[in-house]
């Protein structure tokens, strides 16, 4: 039987098929893909799209959309995952891909999904804040880490069930995309973490978006998520309060344990100690 049969039915089954359906769309990721994509066919992006968010999504068993799915068009020159939703209450996201790079794809978006998560989900109003404050260094990481986490578990889900069965020699690519990325990287920064971010934090402060840099920290963060990957789950508390212009990491910190679950705590005090930050309550 249908969904669509149990609806005509009225009564009962008509209120239980709802509370069905909306619970499906509750967890339900949904896209709508714009213009300006070149030979990348919307379907075959949204598919991509889906996997990779799924890779997170799957673990943020608490965490909900009140927003009507995601809706995403192409920007010229860089990924963004705007404030201010669509008139139709989508989350708006500029993708600074084309055609058929279909890591490059799942990778700006894994990005992007992680900014939406901190600003857009459960109860977004209340974290909406728009004020970056001093540590959006820290978020921008989360960032790069949801890319290189989601290719790495797309790479891994590809091999068995790709969103098309011509697409699973396309694992390898997924894999090799994150690898040569975190590769480099490891290569450039030979220094220890603690004395290195010692140094770079003032500079992270004022400019949080240097990539290099970003990426870096992401790796330490990393395996901490692949361990524990219902850690993705406590993003949907991690900015709730509007940031002072001289908030420290350690005060970012004792904000976003505050605000998560009990259950949370472990997992939110794991990443502080990567910072040297040592959490009270
Ligand atoms: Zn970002």
């Amino acid at each position: 039987m249908t969904l669509g049969t149990v609806v005509g039915h009225g009564g009962f089954f008509s209120g239980f098929a709802k509370a069905l359906e909306a619970e499906k769309n509750h967890r339900d990721l949904r896209f709508q893909i714009g213009e300006g994509f070149g030979v990348g066919l919307s379907e075959n992006i949204e598919a991509v799209l889906r996997s990779s968010g799924e890779t997170i999504w799957c673990h943020c068993t608490s965490t909900h959309w009140q927003i009507s799915g995601f809706s995403i068009y192409q920007h010229e020159q860089h990924p963004i995952c705007h404030f201010d939703h669509t008139a139709d209450s989508c989350v708006l996201i500029g993708l600074a891909t084309k055609q058929t790079f279909w890591a490059q794809y799942a990778f700006q978006f894994a990005h992007e999904f992680c900014h939406a998560l901190i600003g857009h989900s459960s109860n977004w109003r209340k974290r909406n804040l728009r004020q970056a404050g001093p540590n959006f260094w820290l978020e921008e990481c989360l960032c790069e880490v949801a890319s290189l986490f989601s290719l790495r578990a797309m790479s891994e889900t590809w091999r068995s069930k790709p969103p098309y069965p011509n697409w699973k020699d396309y694992a390898e690519h997924l894999k090799s995309y994150a690898d040569e990325r975190i590769e480099k990287t490891r290569q450039t920064y030979r220094q220890p973490f603690p004395s290195w971010f010692a140094e770079v934090e003032n500079d992270l402060r004022r400019n949080p978006t240097m990539r290099e840099h970003n990426c870096r920290i992401a790796l330490e963060l990393l395996p901490i998520f692949e361990a524990h990957p219902v850690g993705w789950d406590s993003l949907q508390h991690y900015r709730m309060t509007v940031p002072s212009e001289e908030q420290t990491l350690q005060e970012h910190f004792e904000q976003w344990l505050r605000s998560a679950d009990r259950s949370q705590h472990t997992f939110i005090k794991k990443i502080g100690t990567v910072f040297s930050v040592k959490i009270l309550q």
